[in-house]
């Protein structure tokens, strides 16, 4: 079919780590197609660094050959060459990279491109898929191209629990983490702050606030915390597991075998210790306990009542809640409504091979997760994703 005069070769929807590696990926493979990157925010990476900054995160907790280059050793080359300003570039076991060292790595990959020339500051409100085409739409404007491929990450979807919800319409200051709203460095004690979740996030998160301020906080985690070196067992990273997850064709015993890999709500043994050392400050507490409701408490505070009946309050709230299935996002809602797109049981997109859900568009990250398996949002998922799109274009 000859090319309409504006249409594109690709559009990846999303300007995160996952689409990045794509655009990069292709850039350098595939460099005759013409793309575009899709992303509401004025550059790369923007959730990457907001979330990453709101923990206080100091190292990544996958291994040094998970960036967004094509040679796996490019991060150490690049740390040899201009990482000397780093104090400690990288944290054993496995050189897990400081987060610094990543993003230079990350920026200085990017700083080969033209990205003014293929960035489109945008929000995708909606996707026509047709054989001949996509029509991919936008408050301001239609973008027509062969093939769209959804990098969107989380999709926004922010995970809260019910009680938050019933205090926030309250207007009682409670925020999460990854909010765009919330960056820990403009955050304001209380008389006592509450920071609720059990994961990586929400402890780093707590430690850190701990660490600079003076006054009372508290973490509450719904059961004990565990610690792990890795969220997920490095064998789904590459043929140990992932023959046999390919080998099972049913995609509810995929589901299974992904919710039975990850391990959520885990530490790394680094952030454990830095925790006990937290919690020997007077003013940093630890409560194990699932919240059973909320409710406010006199003009400026909410009493938070546990299952064990023990009450706890307190005059603001983080939440370290992490993220809602990004299939309830409202674009991929959309897109399963009005195109009739396969999905699993599970609601997640049955895809090939090459991820694709349609002949004219591919997904990477969690929307991949039934192909590429546990690790399919880490970083090392969107290197999966690439490889296979790649191969399809
Ligand atoms: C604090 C934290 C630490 C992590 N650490 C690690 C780690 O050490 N190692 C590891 O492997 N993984 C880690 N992860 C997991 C994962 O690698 C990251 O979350 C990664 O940033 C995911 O990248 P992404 O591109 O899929 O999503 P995002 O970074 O969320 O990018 C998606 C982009 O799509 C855009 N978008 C969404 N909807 C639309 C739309 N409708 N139209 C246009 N654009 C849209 C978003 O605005 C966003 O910019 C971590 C995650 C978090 C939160």
């Amino acid at each position: 079919m000859p090319r309409e005069s504006n249409q594109l070769d690709v559009l990846i929807i999303g300007g995160g780590i996952h689409g990045m590696y794509l655009f990069h990926l292709l850039r350098q493979k595939r460099s005759e197609l013409i793309i575009k990157i899709a992303d509401p925010h004025p550059a790369p990476f923007y959730n990457w660094r907001h979330c990453t900054s709101n923990t206080g995160m100091r190292f990544l907790r996958s291994t040094g050959v998970h960036h967004l280059d094509v040679d796996p050793l490019s991060l150490q080359k690049f740390y040899k060459k201009h990482g000397n300003e780093i104090r400690k570039p990288y944290i054993s076991p496995n050189n897990r990279p400081s987060l610094s060292l990543f993003n230079n790595h990350s920026d200085k990959i990017l700083s080969d491109y033209d990205l003014d020339t293929h960035w489109v500051q945008t929000h995708i409100t909606d996707i026509d898929l047709s054989e001949e085409g996509v029509r991919v739409n936008t408050l301001e404007e239609e973008i027509h191209c062969k093939h769209v491929i959804l990098a969107i990450g989380n999709g926004g979807q922010l995970r809260a629990p019910f009680w938050a919800e019933q205090l926030a319409v309250h207007s009682f200051p409670i925020l999460h983490i990854y909010s765009s709203e919330f960056e820990i460095k403009n955050y304001k004690p209380g008389f006592h702050s509450v920071i609720v979740g059990n994961g990586m996030g929400a402890v780093q998160a707590f430690i850190k606030l701990a660490n600079s301020h003076s006054d009372k906080i508290t973490l509450i985690t719904p059961s004990q915390i565990k610690v792990a070196q890795y969220d997920i067992d490095p064998g789904w990273m590459g043929p140990k597991y992932l023959t046999n997850f390919h080998q099972e064709k049913s995609y509810q015993n995929r589901r299974k075998l992904i919710n039975s890999a990850r391990q959520r709500g885990t530490i790394t043994p680094e952030i454990d210790r830095e925790l006990k050392q937290v919690l020997k400050l007077g003013h940093a507490s630890h409560i194990i306990g699932s919240i059973k409701n909320a409710e406010l408490f006199g003009v400026d505070n909410a009493y938070l009542k546990l299952e064990n009946d023990e009450a706890v309050f307190c005059d603001q709230i983080l939440l370290g809640t992490g993220f809602d299935p990004v299939i309830n996002s409202e674009l991929v809602q959309k897109l399963k409504t009005n195109e009739s797109l396969k999905c699993a049981e599970c609601g997640y997109p049955i895809v090939d091979p090459f991820l694709r859900w349609h002949p004219n568009l591919s997904v990477t990250g969690e929307l991949a997760e039934l192909e590429l398996g546990p690790a399919a949002k880490n970083i090392i998922g969107a290197r999966h994703a690439g490889q296979r799109i790649c191969n399809l274009l």
